[in-house]
């Protein structure tokens, strides 16, 4: 697979996607959809959907790009109904390319069905040579597209084809899918993506966070449980358990790094549960040091926190460019040496001659924290002290979080001092995982963790089988 990394950085596990759907017959359902991708637009830049049913059609308007370059006054008005899904997407499984831009949408009986879906199928191999074996064309590259045609393969009411299809996937999925007279949103059997559903005046909304349904105006209900599919329409909910609940494991990373700091996770903002990691990361190791500070944004309630427990006073130390997001627009050599500035700027009169406790959420390659260190040492820093919160980042991910290779992963198989030593800091110290545990307040086999320990909650494949599947439907697809 052709990995598309954030040229900007190679050391936080890339987005993975963000999915909403509203039922709302008196309303302008795909506004809603648009203030609700734009909300989640953190969750996926490369690109963004929106499909709108008005009870006889369905519409769909995809292209790659955020939300508000896809999406201006006059497309939004032409999508008219009283239902819509939308997705944004960072690509795990696919190259970045319209076709595989969301939602997804193929024919199915004298209608439509289109989906949207957040994680990573274990089993697309599998799925793949039977959705063939359907006598279906692969056009693109994703197993959302695999999900989408064996929904277009079952017949009755889309509830019905979702509780059919359920037990053929295996992996991560969060998924929103809608037809002419339905919107289902279903969740794996481990709960490992996120998946809250919400009321809104005159109907109900579905979305990957909380953030969303604040973003229009909607009052949190519950979220989607695990194994549990729930057809919405104007007159309510209906939910069928269409897996049996295993342990949920929710992805750990939405509380260290993906989820927006103003989510909820299990009645805690995560913005409270990021601090109380950095009030952990205090309790197990505190170097001298002058001040605390947070790389933005990520990193800044764990500094608070550090900053609280251990005494030192937190100080912003870099400016952060947020217009700079994912680009198509690729950096030249010179540029992309330069990488970290473009993305963070020092505040030298701060930073110089001070000793730093430097608070990031997580290191995978160790590139963007190498240069950073750099740059903190350049603008003047005495020392430079990396404490991370999160454990060491030593296992892939396979259930749709673009992380690296193991071979890439800075962390296998070097200590901290080691680590520190490659990234040209002072000290460094990865939160264990007990610290971890204790600050989500929550036992740990709520959470995937994997990622840390090996040990995956839902079977994994071999690690070619992604590319496999990827070059097989590429083939394919010509
Ligand atoms: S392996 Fe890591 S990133 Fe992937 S789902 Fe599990 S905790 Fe999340």
């Amino acid at each position: 697979m052709t990995r598309l990394e954030d040229p900007m950085d190679g050391d936080h596990p890339n987005e993975e996607c963000g999915v909403f759907g509203v039922v709302a017959p008196d309303r302008d359902v795909a506004r809603i959809t648009f203030f609700g991708l734009h909300a989640l637009q953190h969750r996926g830049q490369e690109s963004a959907g929106i499909a709108v049913s008005d009870g006889e059609h369905v519409m769909v308007q995809r292209e790659l790009g955020l939300v508000s370059s896809v999406f201006d006054e006059p497309s939004l008005r032409s999508l008219v109904g009283h239902s819509a899904i939308g997705h944004v997407r960072y690509s795990t499984t696919g190259k970045n390319k319209w076709d595989n831009a969301q939602p997804v949408a193929l024919p199915r009986g004298d209608g439509l069905v289109a989906l949207g879906h957040n994680g990573n199928l274990t089993n697309s191999d599998a799925l793949r040579r039977r959705v063939e074996d359907m006598g279906h064309e692969l056009r693109a590259t994703t197993d959302s597209e695999l999900i989408t045609a064996l929904l277009a393969h079952e017949p009755g009411s889309l509830l019905d084809a979702v509780c059919n299809v359920m037990p053929l996937l295996q992996g991560a999925y969060s998924i929103v899918a809608l037809t002419e007279d339905e919107l289902v949103a279903f969740r794996d059997p481990n709960g490992v993506r996120p998946l809250v559903l919400g009321t809104v005046d005159g109907g109900w909304v579905v979305a990957s966070e909380t953030c969303a349904l604040d973003q229009v105006g909607a009052e949190f209900e519950r979220e989607v449980g695990a194994g549990e599919a729930v057809r919405i329409t104007a007159e309510g909910t209906e939910s069928r358990q269409a897996m049996p609940a295993t342990t949920r494991s929710l992805c750990i990373f939405e509380a260290i790094y993906f989820a927006r700091p103003d989510s909820i996770l299990d009645d805690t903002a995560v913005w409270q549960l990021r601090h109380d990691m950095g009030i952990e990361l205090a309790r197990e190791s505190v170097p001298g040091a002058d001040l605390v500070v947070g790389l933005p944004d990520s990193g800044t309630p764990a500094a608070i926190g550090f900053a609280k427990e251990s005494g030192i006073p937190f100080s912003e130390a870099v400016v952060r460019n947020r217009y700079v997001g994912r680009s198509f627009i690729q950096p030249d050599q010179e540029l992309r040496a330069n990488g970290v500035k473009l993305k963070f700027n020092p505040l030298v009169s701060v930073i110089e001659g001070k000793r730093l406790v430097v608070v990031d959420d997580s290191i995978v390659r160790g590139t963007t924290t190498r240069r950073t260190v750099q740059m903190l040492k350049d603008a003047g820093a005495a020392e430079v002290h990396l404490r991370i919160s999160s454990p060491p980042i030593t296992w892939p991910c396979f259930y749709g979080i673009d992380m690296a290779d193991r071979d890439e992963l800075i962390a296998v198989g070097q200590t901290e001092a080691e680590i520190a030593a490659a990234v040209g800091a002072d000290s460094l110290h990865y939160l264990t995982l007990d610290g971890l545990q204790r600050a989500v307040g929550r036992p740990a086999d709520g959470y995937c963790r994997a990622c840390f320990t090996g040990e995956y909650p839902i079977p994994v494949p071999d690690a070619s089988g992604k590319e496999r599947f990827e070059a097989q439907a590429a083939a394919g697809a010509g």
